[in-house]
């Protein structure tokens, strides 16, 4: 099912502001945090609120500040929370590797109300990456493509420019945009920060997302499945694991370092194998010919041809195949047996 993110984001705020409002807390929009609020030193140091600008800082408006027992850190990939709980520890954000420049567009073209979703993986001269086509309803479409950044600054390519070439080169693309209409001012870009396990961690998988006072949910806590792109399941995932460690009563001054050490083995003990694993075929599928090979034997009318057809929809749909699928050698099993 694909719902664009104007229609999904508004039944989620709204959800979200309701359970808060009747819990007696409130609701503040636009409000960008400009400072994060860190008292103590050393192994003592805690998180214990934000502060901000209703309107930002141009706006004219007095800085408002809130102090908590727990901050959470949901601000996305660039969260100024994420971004202090980092450099308190001197440990790196962002990671090239396993960030993912994105852009999309809204075209207006043949597509049917639930036509399949279409991902290629692209290769060779045009660098590396996905480039996908999703029905939104009929007669629109998503349309997007995203590159590890790393890659992206290998090939010195824009991603909008990429995109742009395939849409009117690609043998295999070029003919269902031709009587197409891209939806003007749709272009937008953003980063996916994925959960994919780092080499050398300098403390936790993925990354540090956690501190006494303060823990990160989300993309804030770089979260985003590596393979299928997804970032919502995750997303709740952690929330509901951070929020299971805090204690409202116990945490009173403050959640302690020790539930945020918790939170970020918990948290990576439910997720890990699915991010690890989808990293592994995010890598498997730039093998090109080995991708070829399996492909043609996955495209054959045969009861072979059918079961790795099913087990890569699986693989890109559910969890626990995501868990099965991803070696080499179990990729090659289920072609050769
Ligand atoms: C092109 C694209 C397609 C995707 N498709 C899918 C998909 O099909 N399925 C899926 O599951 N996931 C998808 N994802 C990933 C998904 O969008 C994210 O994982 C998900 O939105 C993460 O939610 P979040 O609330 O953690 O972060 P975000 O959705 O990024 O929300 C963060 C919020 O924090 C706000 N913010 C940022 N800085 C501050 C600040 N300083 N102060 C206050 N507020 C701040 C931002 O304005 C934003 O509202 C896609 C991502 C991209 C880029």
């Amino acid at each position: 099912m694909v719902i664009p993110r104007l229609q999904f984001d508004h039944v989620l705020f709204k959800r979200a502001t309701e359970l808060v409002r009747e819990n007696g807390g409130a609701v503040i929009q636009d409000f960008p945090v400009s400072d994060v609020h860190l008292v103590g030193k050393g192994d003592e140091q805690r998180i214990i609120g934000v502060s901000g600008i209703v309107g930002g800082r141009r706006s004219g408006n007095e800085v408002m500040t809130f102090t908590a027992p727990l901050t959470i850190g949901a601000g996305g990939y660039n969260c100024p929370v994420s971004r202090k709980i980092t450099e308190t520890h001197g440990e790196p954000m962002r990671d090239d590797d396993h960030y993912i420049p994105a852009y999309r567009e809204y075209w207006e073209m043949e597509c049917g109300k639930t036509g399949p979703i279409a991902l290629q993986f692209i290769g060779g001269e045009l660098g590396g990456g996905y480039f996908w086509i999703c029905p939104v309803r009929e007669g629109l479409c998503n349309v997007g493509i995203g590159m590890v950044q790393r890659e992206l600054k290998q090939h010195k390519t824009k991603l909008r420019a990429l995109q742009a070439q395939i849409i009117a080169e690609h043998p295999k693309f070029k003919v269902r945009f031709e009587s197409a209409k891209m939806v003007e001012g749709s272009g937008i870009g953003h980063m996916i920060p994925c959960g994919s396990p780092r080499k050398h961690p300098p403390s936790y998988q993925p990354r540090r997302i956690a501190m006494a006072g303060a823990g990160c949910v989300g993309d804030s806590a770089t979260l985003v499945n590596a393979f299928s792109g997804e970032g919502i399941d995750p997303a709740f995932v952690s929330a509901k694991t951070l929020i299971a460690h805090f204690d409202r009563d116990e945490h009173a001054d403050g959640f302690p370092s020790e539930a945020a050490h918790d939170y970020q083995v918990e948290l990576w003990k439910q997720l890990g194998p699915v991010m690890t694993n989808s990293y592994k075929m995010q890598k498997l599928v730039k093998k090109r010919r080995l991708m070829n090979w399996f492909m043609g034997k996955a495209s054959k009318d045969d009861k072979r041809g059918r079961m790795i057809r099913d087990q890569l929809e699986l693989a890109v749909s559910s969890k626990s195949a995501q868990e099965d699928v991803a070696t080499p050698w179990q990729l090659i099993k289920l072609m050769l047996f």
